[in-house]
């Protein structure tokens, strides 16, 4: 049988196989083993692999590497930078930085929104060589010269096409065109890459890119069970989230929710029952959130309720189950969610509720998944929401004044609802702008 790779088959340099011993495994994962030869052949690379297979130390590996076996290229700027969509998960790739850099005469620090400006810049002024940041700040310390980047010898994007989706992608070409030059190295990670504006960025921030796909986005996970059940009101999901929370024999439980307010009133009700719930959102300052989240690390709160501002990247080795207490609007943002468990070989749990509310988003998960969803059913619980009617497609064969007609209708029955930049937008005497897709509020995920 052939002997599984090992880390000290892929070239890495010796302090760096010493650092990894603070881990307990010694084999690499299927995506380690691909990317980091590549990227330390210095290859530019764009490559996605399922949520928990170790994607970090993929890009965190050769990173090193490099900075170890190369000159920098300027005395004081950064080498590498690190981007990532939220707070939450760049400190967490910071602690796993740190870890790689233990002995090595590097420093490393990390530039979050929701933290003292000032106190980055004192932090910059001391030129650290790895900086792991969230891109709304980094730009921020760009615009005020806190640092340069003409020194930077590897960028890394991960989860990409979640910071394109908050509107992060001005900050990205701000940050691309800072470090423009020849012999930048660029990599970028996901496990959901296939969006249209992935490859538009792609195009332009790399150049000649190793393309590493690891298994395809949308294969079912197999160590993530993953169930469905109907539901006909808040009620209802009410009642089967109890049911589910006092059969399931969790360990730790992350519940999704659509809004910041409804983690809050769903806390509540979770904490009237005497479980141990704690609710993180993007409403919340900077340092309750490092809190709750330490907490819910440390396991002093069993349950934490949140919105997608969690579902990318954490890692929480006692995550067992994910609940969808509301399905997500941004249909990758699924596998993303179910993907907080059934890590690093572990098995986990993912259940989703569905109400008429979610058929939509509901839909497009199943159609993203390539699946025929089947749902289960709790006894006692049955409701009576069986999924709507697919919409009728206008037919072209219908007469022009006729389809304006039952337009009108439909209209007048149910008014459209617009969130605010609809109106916004719309500038008298000029052509209406329908944004495509609401850009989530940026405190939400800085
Ligand atoms: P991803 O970014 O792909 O979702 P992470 O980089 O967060 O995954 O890694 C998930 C978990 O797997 C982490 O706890 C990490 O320590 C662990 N891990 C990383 N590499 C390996 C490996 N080679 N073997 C086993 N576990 C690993
Ligand atoms: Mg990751």
């Amino acid at each position: 049988m052939e002997n599984p790779l090992q880390f000290k088959d892929l070239g890495l340099d010796n302090r760096l196989l010493k650092n990894l011993a603070h881990y307990d495994f010694k084999q690499a994962t299927e995506i380690q083993k691909i990317a980091i030869p590549v990227a330390i052949a210095g290859k530019d690379v764009l490559a996605s692999s399922k949520t928990g297979s170790g994607k970090t130390l993929a890009f965190l590996l050769p990173t090193l590497h490099k900075a170890l076996k190369t000159k920098a290229f300027s005395a004081k700027d950064p080498r590498a930078i690190i981007l990532l969509p939220t707070r939450e998960l760049a400190k967490q790739v910071y602690g796993e930085l740190r870890v790689m850099l233990g002995g090595l005469s590097y420093t490393g620090t990390l530039i979050t929104g929701g933290e003292n400006f000032n106190d980055q810049v004192k932090a910059l002024s001391r030129h650290p060589r790895f900086i792991v940041a969230t891109p709304g700040r980094l730009a921020d310390h760009l615009e005020h010269r806190s640092l340069f980047l003409d020194g930077v010898d590897t960028l890394i994007l991960d989860e990409a096409d979640r910071m394109l989706d908050l509107g992060f992608a001005p900050q990205l070409r701000h940050i691309h065109k800072a470090a423009k030059h020849r012999r930048r190295q660029t990599l970028m990670f996901s496990a959901t890459l296939d969006h249209a504006e992935v490859n538009d960025i792609a195009a332009e921030m790399l150049n000649d890119p190793r393309r590493i796909s690891v298994g395809v986005s949308n294969e079912q996970h197999k160590d993530i069970r993953q169930r469905f059940y109907l539901c006909d009101h808040l009620d209802h999901k009410e009642a089967l989230l109890d049911r589910v929370l006092n059969d399931a024999d969790y360990r730790q439980v992350i519940i999704f929710t659509a809004t910041r307010a409804d983690t809050e009133r769903l806390t509540e009700k979770l904490n009237e029952k005497k479980l141990k719930a704690v609710a993180l959102s993007g409403s919340l300052n900077q340092a309750q959130r490092n809190t709750i989240m330490s907490q819910f690390e440390r396991t002093v709160f069993k349950i934490l309720v949140t919105t997608d501002v969690a579902s990318r990247g954490l890692d929480i080795a006692n995550v067992t189950h994910v609940i969808n207490f509301d399905m997500p609007k941004h249909t990758e943002e699924y596998v993303h969610r179910v993907g907080r468990t059934g890590r690093a070989g572990n098995k986990g749990d993912a259940i989703s509720l569905v109400g008429p509310k979610d058929w939509d988003s509901f839909k497009r998960v199943e159609a993203f998944l390539q699946q025929d969803i089947q749902f289960d059913e709790l006894e006692g619980l049955t409701g009576k929401f069986k999924g709507l009617k697919p919409r009728q497609p206008v037919r072209k064969d219908q007469g022009q004044a006729k389809s304006v007609k039952s337009q009108a209708k439909k209209v007048a029955k149910k008014p459209v609802k617009r969130d605010k930049s609809f109106y916004q937008n719309v500038a008298v005497g000029d052509n209406v702008f329908i944004p495509k897709k609401k850009v989530a509020p940026k405190v939400d995920e800085e």
